[in-house]
């Protein structure tokens, strides 16, 4: 697959995507447009499903939604909240320790450059990405393991590794395209393009996909 059929691939996904359950952290973005709120959701969906997430989200948004809110809560109230999130004793840890930085060395506000976010305790390349493009906008290229999966099996990048898939969607793509790739893909992957036996039968770029290490479909 091409550049140019890869994009076309993502823009008839993009005609489906409303049918779909948009990501959690999409949505807490859309309601929100609060760099904060997405960065602590993004770490709370990480390993966790969205239903889980969403729920967890927002009993923990109801007490605290800035980091001068968030510290004033104790360990055990925000483990509580956000139970049963994967590593939410480690989650709650670190969303205090986050939120103290952003108080001591940012006045509260979270950094808008992908490699001041990487320094923050729990923060990768995924949720840096993913704070840049939804939480301010900017040109990012979010590869979670979706993106991975599906950008590979439409033969379009060859990857071993969500980081090297990241520098070739980089390299591949225009950046005015970069942002709504995780959307569209997070969604198609949760959707149809499954990790294991995908609906092949029933997919709209199959026309496109060279549907490479696929051995069961649906
Ligand atoms: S044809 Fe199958 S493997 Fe290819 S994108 Fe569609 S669902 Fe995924």
């Amino acid at each position: 697959m091409n550049t140019a059929q890869y994009l076309n691939a993502l823009d008839i996904l993009a005609i489906e995507y409303p049918k779909w359950n948009a990501p959690i952290v999409t949505l807490i973005a859309q309601r929100t447009n609060d760099p904060y709120m997405v960065l602590i959701s993004t770490i709370l969906s990480l390993r966790t499903k969205d239903e889980t997430t969403a729920k967890s989200s927002q009993r923990l948004f109801a007490l605290a939604r800035t980091p001068r809110e968030m510290v004033a809560l104790c360990p055990e109230t925000i483990e509580e909240l956000i139970y049963p999130v994967g590593f939410y004793r480690n989650k709650a840890a670190q969303i205090l320790a986050i939120s103290r930085r952003l108080i001591d060395e940012f006045d509260g506000v979270v950094p808008n450059d992908l490699d001041t976010l990487m320094t923050f305790n729990g923060v990768g390349r995924k949720t840096a990405n993913l704070v840049l493009s939804l939480g301010f906008g900017l040109p990012s290229v979010c590869v979670d393991t979706h993106v991975h999966r599906i950008s590979n099996r439409f033969g379009f990048v060859r990857t071993k590794t969500p980081e090297e898939t990241e520098m070739a969607i980089r390299r591949k793509v225009q950046m005015d395209r970069w942002s709504g790739i995780n959307d569209l893909l997070v969604a198609f992957g949760q959707t149809l393009c499954k990790p294991i036996s995908p609906f092949c039968s029933a997919c709209f770029v199959a026309h496109l996909c060279k549907r490479v290490g696929v051995e069961k479909s649906r």
